[in-house]
């Protein structure tokens, strides 16, 4: 795919734009403590809900919906309520997604303003027409094909002249069936890859080098 037949750019948030350890703890923690209050039972057994619910729903406040009739938005809210200015600013990146032709989205999992306040933080205000998170796709979290297909209707544009990047294998499933050209970021992924993954690199900033220089894919582990 040549960078010039890109009409549109969907980027996953955690683990693809940046590196989520340094605020990992601190949202995983207030996740913890509100499943404890929300389900009655001590952290033990709450970070085993957590971690179970993640797994099993692709975010966590999916599993609490089903199974403790939580107030999402609230659950959102709350777990988000931590310290940003942990994450370090990343000119370098903001300068190549800044280059990319087309329009730009950002597609996550997080809510209750995560999305914003990291971007702030990053430095990557202005660069992404708008934030497709968990609550504006009506509480539907990838890998559910609705969260995708609300992302195309409301955003409007046609997938098949899209690129989704993701750190997440499972996620890019269903965009390569709605025919997104995908890329999996990140350092550990099985070989041979699926045959969903249509590109991958050890981070994005590394991919859209390679990419913006060559004006098209080719090197970095192409597969389409
Ligand atoms: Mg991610």
């Amino acid at each position: 795919m040549k960078l010039a037949d890109v009409s549109t750019w969907v980027f996953d948030l955690d683990n693809t734009l940046y590196p989520m350890a340094t605020i990992y703890d601190a949202i995983g923690d207030r996740m913890t403590a509100y499943i404890a209050r929300a389900a009655g039972v001590d952290e033990d057994e709450a970070l085993i809900l957590r971690e179970r619910y993640f797994h099993a729903y692709g975010a966590t406040v999916c599993g609490l919906m089903a199974h403790h009739n939580i107030d999402a938005h609230d659950f959102l809210r709350d777990v988000h309520d931590v310290d940003y200015s942990v994450l370090s600013p990343d000119p370098d990146l903001a300068a190549l997604i800044a280059r990319l032709p087309g329009r730009k989205f950002i597609f996550t999992n997080g809510g209750g303003g995560h999305a914003e306040r990291a971007l702030s933080r990053l430095g990557f205000n202005g660069l992404f027409e708008r934030i497709f998170d968990i609550e504006a796709a009506d509480l539907a979290p990838k890998p559910q094909p609705e969260a995708y297909q609300r992302l195309i209707a409301s955003c409007g544009f046609d997938p098949r002249g899209a690129v989704f990047v993701e750190d997440t294998l499972k996620n890019l499933e269903p965009a390569h069936a709605m025919g997104f050209f995908t890329v999996v970021v990140g350092p550990v992924h099985p070989e041979p890859h699926p045959p969903y993954v249509d590109a991958h690199a050890p981070n994005l900033t590394t991919f859209l080098d390679g990419w913006i220089a060559r004006g098209q894919l080719g090197q970095i582990g192409e597969t389409r």
